[in-house]
């Protein structure tokens, strides 16, 4: 990490408040990994904070192929990608981790004192003894509108695969949905009770959503509950969202919300700021401790790389455990843990809750 970085970070932690949350762990990304990070983390009674770019946990798992089954957890001969991050969920619930959804970590710098001082998008800080980048393939974001001067409009009028119990905010607005897939169509169908109009925008008349939900939003499109516009999104004024339709007409759509559902998708992002080696957009880690060149920062799941790295869930488990040990000597330093059996200890037994 550049000194300049420490300093320029260090004067931005006097100048703004609150403070930043103190903690002994922080784990960016709530993927399966990162998830298991945070039980791993409980059984040493490490305490953690996890932050997520997206609303919810489960990673490529839930993001990717929520709905397809899987075969390759130990001990769980079928599950789903959404079926694992549940059970993970359940799994890590004893230990109290407290979430962050929906932010992403933009900044990392090393802070005189040893700490690592860390901030999300939304201005959220944490300073953390020990950091755990369970980044996976990147931050899931969702695609842009591609219409210049448009990201104005986000966080106020325009919103981005918003959740469905958010939809609530556009009740009596006219709103323009962008997208084709089942997101978009989806959101559009959930909209159409609750906006004073609701307008489906996409590229192409082609739609791709299971029978049942696409024959309900052809039936809706007929009744004239929800309006169809094809058309690229060219520009926005006070007047309206312009359309360039497939016959070169500009068509102006009036809008008091966008709700942009043109898909997820993951980049690297900021992780490429913070000053930390990359082979090919991953971190070289150890085999011992899965850290990195950098004390404290441990790196594990998708993101990192070591000779032999197989980017399996299964091998993001073991690195977890692995690196949870690794933070020990940094969170006690004084004291020297002993391998605890979850079947026999009764400290385990009351960190998870259960009695024997
Ligand atoms: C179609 C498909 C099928 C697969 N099937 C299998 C299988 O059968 N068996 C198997 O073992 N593996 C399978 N995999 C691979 C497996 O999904 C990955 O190995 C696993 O998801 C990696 O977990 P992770 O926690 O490291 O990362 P991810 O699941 O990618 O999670 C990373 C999380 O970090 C968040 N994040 C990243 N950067 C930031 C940031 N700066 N701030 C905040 N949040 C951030 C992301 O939003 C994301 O939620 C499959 C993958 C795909 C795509």
């Amino acid at each position: 990490m550049e000194g300049q970085d420490r300093q320029d970070l260090g004067a931005r932690a006097l100048s703004t408040t609150p403070a930043p949350i103190e903690t002994d762990a922080l784990i960016i990304g709530a993927g399966p990994v990162g998830l298991f990070q945070a039980f791993q983390l409980g059984l040493l009674e490490i305490s953690c904070h996890i932050v997520d770019a997206l609303p919810r946990a489960g990673g490529q798992c839930v993001e990717l192929y929520g709905d397809k089954p899987i075969y390759d957890i130990p001990g769980t001969p079928k599950t789903t990608g959404r079926g694992l991050a549940e059970s993970l969920l359940e799994q890590v619930a004893p230990f109290k981790s407290q979430f962050h959804f929906g932010e992403q970590i933009e900044t990392l710098a090393r802070q005189d004192d040893g700490r690592i001082l860390l901030a999300t998008h939304r201005g959220t800080r944490f300073m953390a003894r020990t950091v755990f980048i369970a980044a996976g393939v990147g931050a899931f974001v969702p695609k842009r509108i591609a219409v210049e001067g448009i990201e104005r409009l986000e966080g106020t009028k325009l919103f981005y695969h918003p959740d469905t119990e958010s939809l609530g905010r556009f009740a009596g607005q006219t709103v323009v949905v962008n997208g084709g897939d089942d997101a978009a169509v989806e959101t559009a169908l959930a909209l159409e009770p609750i906006a004073k109009q609701v307008t489906l925008v996409h590229r192409r008349d082609v739609f791709q959503a299971d029978d049942a939900t696409l024959a309900t939003l052809r039936q809706r499109i007929a009744d004239g509950a929800i309006r169809l516009a094809i058309g690229q999104p060219s520009a926005f004024d006070d007047a309206g969202l312009t359309l360039i339709t497939p016959d070169a007409q500009n068509l102006v759509l009036p809008f008091d919300a966008i709700v942009g559902c043109l898909g997820i998708s993951p980049r690297l992002g900021p992780i490429a700021n913070w000053g930390l080696e990359l082979v090919r957009k991953q971190i070289p880690v150890d085999t011992e401790k899965y850290e990195t060149r950098e004390r404290g920062i441990f790196a594990i799941g998708d993101i990192n790389t070591y000779p032999g790295k197989k980017k399996l869930i299964v091998c993001g488990f073991h690195e977890a455990t692995l690196a949870a040990w690794g933070a020990t000597s940094i969170v006690f330093p004084d004291k020297s843990i002993p391998l605890q059996y979850t079947t026999t200890s009764t400290r385990l037994h009351e960190l998870l809750g259960v009695k024997h």
